[in-house]
C-alpha cells in the first residue's frame, strides 16, 4: 500500500513528498553511474512525486557515454551538497515520465521499512537489466 513519505538532499535545499509502496521493491545496479553514486532506486508515476523545494538549486547531470536520448533523463544533483534524490526519465515502455527515487533520501521511513524493502538486483554492467549479477553484496 503506498503510502506518504518526504525526503532530501543532505543539506536541505532539495525537499519532496512521495507517495510509495516500499514492500512493491526497490533496484540496486551495477551499471558505472548506479555504483559510482550508490543509487538504490525505487521507481514512481508523476502523479506520485511532488517536488516541494529547491528545482533552482538543482543540477542536471547527463553521462558522457549515456545510451539515452537528449532530455530522456535528467540525473538532478543538489548544487550544495551533491546530493540526488531522484532523477527524471521517459520510456515510451513504462508509459512516459517517470521517477527514481533515491530511497537513501527518505527522512521519515523507519530502519525497519527501509530493511524490510525487497530489493531487485540488475546487471546493468552488461545491460542485462533483468537478469541478477553474480556478486550483489557490495551494491
Ligand atoms: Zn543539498
Amino acid at each position: 500500500m503506498k503510502k506518504t513519505y518526504h525526503g532530501s538532499c543532505h543539506c536541505g535545499d532539495v525537499r519532496y513528498r512521495v507517495q510509495l509502496d516500499l514492500a512493491a521493491g526497490s533496484r540496486r545496479c551495477n551499471c558505472r553511474f548506479c555504483l559510482k553514486t550508490h543509487f538504490w532506486k525505487a521507481f514512481v508515476m508523476p502523479a506520485d512525486l511532488e517536488l516541494l523545494q529547491g528545482a533552482d538549486r538543482r543540477t542536471d547531470y547527463r553521462g558522457p557515454e549515456s545510451q539515452w536520448p537528449e532530455g530522456h533523463v535528467h540525473h538532478w544533483f543538489c548544487r550544495r551538497c551533491g546530493v540526488r534524490c531522484f532523477t527524471d526519465g521517459f520510456l515510451v515502455e513504462f508509459g512516459g515520465d517517470f521517477h527514481c527515487i533515491n530511497l537513501c533520501t527518505l527522512d521519515d521511513a523507519s530502519d525497519e521499512e527501509l530493511a524490510a524493502t525487497p530489493i531487485q538486483y540488475e546487471d546493468g554492467r552488461c545491460d542485462a537489466q533483468e537478469r541478477r549479477p553474480a556478486i550483489t553484496s557490495f551494491l
